[in-house]
C-alpha cells in the first residue's frame, strides 16, 4: 500500500527575480527588450504580452506610514526600476511631475472609509475622472521621450467604449511626435465621456465617431493596426491595457493605499480587461502588503468562471451599467496565466491557442491551483449593482459609479474580519448620470470641470463603419 502524503493543493507564486528593466513575452518568442520598445510596441511580435523578467523590490521605508514620501515618490520608486537606462532619468522625472500634477487632489488617490473595515480608493481625481488617467498621463510624455531617442513618430489608434478614449485624447493632446486616433461608437458613449473627447482641440488628435457598435470599432482598429500603408515612415500601435506602460502606472496607488492604512489590505477591483487587478498583483510581487485581490466582474463573467470552475469560455458580451467592464476575453488574463504557469510560455500558448481556436479551454489544476491561491473572482448582477449604489448612498451619503458599485457589492461578500477591504473607486459617478439616477433617484452632482465642457466647440469626424473611410481620415491627418 502506498501512503499518500497530503500536499497543499498550491503554494503562493514566488516573485520572479530577473532584471525588471528587461522584458519578455508571455508567448516566449518576442526576444528580450527594454521599456521604451515595450511602450512603443504594445503587443509583442509573437502575439504575447510583455512582462519584466523580474519584480523589483521596494524599499520597506517607502511603505511605512511614517514616511514623509508622497504619492509622487511612490510613482518614482515604481517606474525607475522598470525603465532602467532605457530613458534619461530627467525625462522620466519630468513625465512623472507632469502626470501627477494633472490631478486635483492633494494626496492624488485618497482613501475614504464607508463602513466597518470597508474603504474606497478614489482614483477619479484626474482630468477625465476615471482611473485610466493615472497611467495614460504617464504614457504620453514617456512615449514622446522614447520616440525622441530614435527620431521616430508614432501613430496610436484605439477603440473605446468611453473611458479609455477620453483619458487618451486628453493625455496625448499636443504630445510630441505622436498622433492619437480614437474610434468610438457614435451615440453609444456617455455624454460626459463624449464631451471629454470631443472638446479637445489639438492637431495631433483625431476623434472618429463610427456609425456602428464597439465591436465594429475594435475590428476596424485591429485591421488598421495591421495596415502597411499606415506604417509608412512611422510606428503604429495602440494604448489599450495590453501595454505594460499602462499597468506600471497603476501599481503606485496600491502602495499608496497600503501605506495610508498602515498595513495589509485586501483589494477589490472592478474588472474588465484585468489590467488594474494585475497591477495590484504586481504591487504584491514588489513587496506591498496585499492580503488578497478580488476581481469583481459584472454579468460578463468569463474571468470569474475561469477562476472558479477552471473553464475559460468566451460568451457574447452583454451590455451593463458598468460599461467599461463589458469585456468577455480579458486580455491581461494571459499575464496571470503566465505567472501561474511558473512563467512557462509553452503552457500559455497551449491555453490561448486553444481559446482562440475554439472559444473555450479547460485550465489544468496546475494552473487553477496557483490562480485560486492568488485571486478570488466574483460576478455581480445588474440588480445588485443598482441596489448597492442605493444602499451606499442611503447609508453614507456617498454617490458611487456603477463600476465602483460592482466592487462594493463584491467586497460585501468577503468576511468582515481580516485586513481592511479596499474597493477601487474607478470612476466618478458624474460620468454615468443615467444609471446613477436610476439607482438612487436623483442625478449625481455635476462637477464644474464637466459643466465647463458645455460651452466648448466639438471636434469630431463622423464616418461609416468602413475601414477605407477610417484609413482616409487617418492618412489625411498624419501627412
Ligand atoms: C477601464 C475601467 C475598468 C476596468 O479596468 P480593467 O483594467 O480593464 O480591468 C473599471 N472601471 C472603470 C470606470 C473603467 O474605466
Amino acid at each position: 500500500m502506498t501512503t499518500l502524503i497530503s500536499t497543499p493543493s498550491s503554494a503562493p507564486i514566488p516573485p520572479a527575480t530577473g532584471n525588471p528593466a528587461r522584458y519578455v513575452s508571455t508567448r516566449g518568442n518576442g526576444g528580450v527588450c527594454a521599456f521604451d520598445e515595450v511602450l512603443l510596441r504594445g503587443l509583442a511580435p509573437d502575439g504575447g504580452l510583455y512582462l519584466p523578467q523580474g519584480w523589483p523590490t521596494l524599499a520597506p521605508e517607502l511603505l511605512s506610514p511614517n514616511t514623509p514620501a508622497g504619492y509622487i515618490d511612490l510613482v518614482r520608486a515604481v517606474l525607475h526600476p522598470f525603465i532602467g537606462e532605457a530613458l534619461p532619468a530627467s525625462d522620466i522625472n519630468q513625465a512623472i511631475d507632469q502626470a501627477v500634477g494633472s490631478f486635483n487632489h492633494a494626496t492624488v488617490t485618497p482613501i475614504k472609509q464607508i463602513d466597518d473595515g470597508l474603504w474606497l480608493l478614489e482614483l477619479f481625481h484626474g482630468p477625465t475622472m476615471a482611473f485610466k488617467d493615472c497611467a495614460m498621463r504617464l504614457m504620453a510624455p514617456l512615449a514622446s521621450a522614447a520616440l525622441k531617442k530614435t527620431d521616430d513618430h508614432l501613430l496610436l489608434i484605439t477603440a473605446t467604449s468611453g473611458d479609455t478614449g477620453a483619458a487618451a485624447v486628453r493625455a496625448f493632446a499636443g504630445a510630441d511626435r505622436i498622433t492619437m486616433v480614437v474610434l468610438h461608437p457614435k451615440g453609444r458613449v456617455s455624454p460626459v465621456q463624449y464631451q471629454q473627447m470631443a472638446t479637445v482641440d489639438a492637431p495631433n488628435v483625431l476623434n472618429l465617431a463610427v456609425a456602428g457598435d464597439f465591436d465594429d470599432c475594435q475590428a476596424m482598429v485591429k485591421a488598421l493596426l495591421a495596415d502597411n500603408d499606415l506604417r509608412d515612415g512611422r510606428r503604429v500601435s495602440s494604448v489599450n491595457s495590453i501595454n505594460w506602460g499602462r499597468l506600471a502606472g497603476q501599481i503606485p496607488y496600491y502602495l499608496h493605499a497600503c501605506r495610508s492604512l498602515g498595513g495589509p489590505a485586501r483589494f477589490i477591483v472592478p474588472t474588465g480587461n484585468f489590467g488594474d487587478a494585475f497591477a495590484g498583483w504586481a504591487a504584491k510581487m514588489m513587496g506591498a502588503p496585499v492580503a488578497g485581490i478580488t476581481a469583481a466582474v459584472n454579468a460578463n463573467d468569463a474571468l470569474a468562471r475561469a477562476i472558479n470552475t477552471g473553464i475559460y469560455a468566451r460568451e457574447k458580451a452583454v451590455p451593463t451599467a458598468s460599461v467599461s467592464m463589458d469585456v468577455q476575453a480579458p486580455s491581461n488574463f494571459e499575464r496571470m496565466v503566465f505567472e501561474a504557469a511558473g512563467r512557462q510560455p509553452g503552457a500559455v500558448r497551449e491555453v490561448f491557442d486553444r481559446f482562440t481556436a475554439e472559444g473555450t479551454v479547460t485550465l489544468p489544476p496546475a494552473l487553477t491551483g496557483p490562480l485560486r491561491e492568488e485571486l478570488t473572482a466574483i460576478s455581480i448582477d445588474e440588480a445588485t449593482t443598482a441596489q448597492t449604489m442605493a444602499d451606499v448612498y442611503r447609508d453614507t451619503g456617498e454617490v458611487i459609479c456603477p463600476h465602483t458599485a460592482v466592487g462594493v457589492a463584491a467586497a460585501k461578500t468577503l468576511p468582515r474580519n481580516g485586513a481592511p477591504r479596499v474597493v477601487l473607486a474607478t470612476a466618478h459617478a458624474a460620468k454615468f448620470p443615467d444609471s446613477v439616477e436610476a439607482a438612487i433617484g436623483m442625478p449625481p452632482a455635476r462637477p464644474d470641470a464637466i459643466a465647463a465642457l458645455d460651452d466648448l466647440p466639438e471636434f469630431i469626424t463622423d464616418i461609416p463603419a468602413d475601414l477605407a473611410a477610417a484609413k482616409r481620415e487617418i492618412l489625411a491627418r498624419v501627412t
